[in-house]
């Protein structure tokens, strides 16, 4: 991973060439490469041809300087770049780039859709120091939107508890996820959740890691959790299917290795070998 230094002070001149994360609706300016998609790196979206609606300056990686800006609806890709959807991009473009992506995307999104102030319905501005949006009447802050989302392995013994969400356009298989609701702990959350999702209590609930996650603004926060008590009661609006599984017996199809709900299913059937290795 390349280290990336968030910032909101662009510096005063641009002298070398900047990663430009330039977004027209949902999708991302990329670049076809030999192996997969880049992001363009160039002095001024103005050498594409393209002309920037509103900007922010992101930081820099590994030193070079990176900015998301938005283009005007139903502006032309130069020859060789196309705009893409993330999840087209996903596992194509470089994993520091992506995660850019995705802050580029939402940093935008935030910016066109906090126009006005949500209290007194007057203008706001870009705050000069902070990733916020001001009121200039009421001086109400307007930060980036984020939604806290946990996600949980549960473990029984040997098995694993996935589901197929009828959200899933395949028969992909995956662990529980759900939003955080105000005024509940993230643990609280897990709890809900999977009572809520499949009729089943949890209970030794343990933080596993976190992914950003832009689809739209989430942030994943996952747990590893074992069973406690209860049968499987699906829930019809949520799930197509859910079930226990063995390293065995997994469904065909699982989330891809980039997302952290493939991390958790890894982690589980890596722990797995080990402690069968020892009997
Ligand atoms: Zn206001």
């Amino acid at each position: 991973m390349k280290e990336f230094i968030s910032l909101i002070i662009p510096p005063k001149e641009q002298l070398d060439p900047a990663w430009w994360f330039l977004i027209r609706d949902d999708n991302v300016l990329v670049q076809q490469t030999s192996s997969g998609v880049s992001i363009p790196r160039v002095l001024n979206p103005i050498e594409l041809g393209l002309t920037v609606l509103r900007q922010h300056y992101l930081g820099r990686l590994d030193g070079c300087h990176c900015y998301a800006a938005e283009m005007a609806e139903g502006a032309t890709p130069p020859q060789g770049m196309n705009f893409e959807g993330l999840r087209k991009i996903y596992g194509r473009l470089n994993e520091d780039l992506f995660a850019l992506a995705g802050r580029a995307l939402q940093i935008i999104d935030w910016d066109r859709t906090h126009g006005f102030c949500g209290r007194c319905g007057s203008e706001t501005r870009t705050h000069a120091t902070e990733r916020a949006k001001e009121c200039q009447k009421c001086g109400l802050l307007h930060f980036p939107r984020l939604a806290p989302a946990i996600i949980v392995l549960v473990r029984r013994d040997r098995e694993i508890l996935l589901a197929r969400a009828r959200r899933f356009t395949t028969p992909m298989y995956s662990t529980l996820a759900g939003f955080v609701e105000p005024g509940e702990t993230l643990e609280e959350a897990v709890m809900r959740e999977v009572k809520e999702e499949c009729g089943i209590t949890v209970k030794d609930i343990h933080y596993f890691g976190s992914q950003p996650w832009p689809f739209p603004h989430s942030l994943m926060i996952g747990f590893t959790a074992n069973y406690a008590s209860g049968q499987i009661a699906l829930n019809d609006e949520e799930n197509i299917d859910v079930g226990w599984f063995t390293p065995g017996n997994l469904p065909l199809q699982l989330p891809s290795e980039m997302s952290i709900a493939r991390m958790l299913i890894d982690s589980f059937l890596r722990r797995q070998q080990f402690s069968d290795s020892l009997t």
